[in-house]
């Protein structure tokens, strides 16, 4: 079996300046996304503290979705979400890719 190089030329994603990881769109190695069930979610900002993406939207302090263009699907999110009265405010689902 032949052996495959991988260096900086074939090697995709990669970032190679410094500071420019906004062109990295993530959201493109999704397979599950969050859904965000507003009646379960008390605005704690936790998914927003451990999403590592920052892809949860945050406006007047109240979570408003996420960012699919970043959004990776890891599910941490829906992982620490605390819900309210034992319903949690994000699940994940399968994605359905286009
Ligand atoms: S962690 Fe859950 S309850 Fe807290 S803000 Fe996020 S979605 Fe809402
Ligand atoms: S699934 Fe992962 S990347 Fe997407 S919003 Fe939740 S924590 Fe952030």
């Amino acid at each position: 079996m032949k052996t495959k190089i991988i260096d900086r030329s074939n090697c995709r994603p990669v970032i190679t300046q410094a500071g420019n990881s906004v062109a990295l769109k993530t959201g493109s190695w999704r397979s599950l996304e969050p859904v965000l069930l507003k009646e379960n979610c008390t605005n704690c900002l936790l998914c927003w503290l451990y999403c590592p993406d920052m892809s949860v939207i945050v406006r007047d302090g109240k979570v408003e979705g996420f960012d699919m263009d970043y959004c990776k699907g890891c599910g941490i999110c829906a992982l620490e979400c605390p819900g309210k009265k034992g319903q949690k405010a994000i699940r994940m689902r399968k994605e359905e890719k286009e």
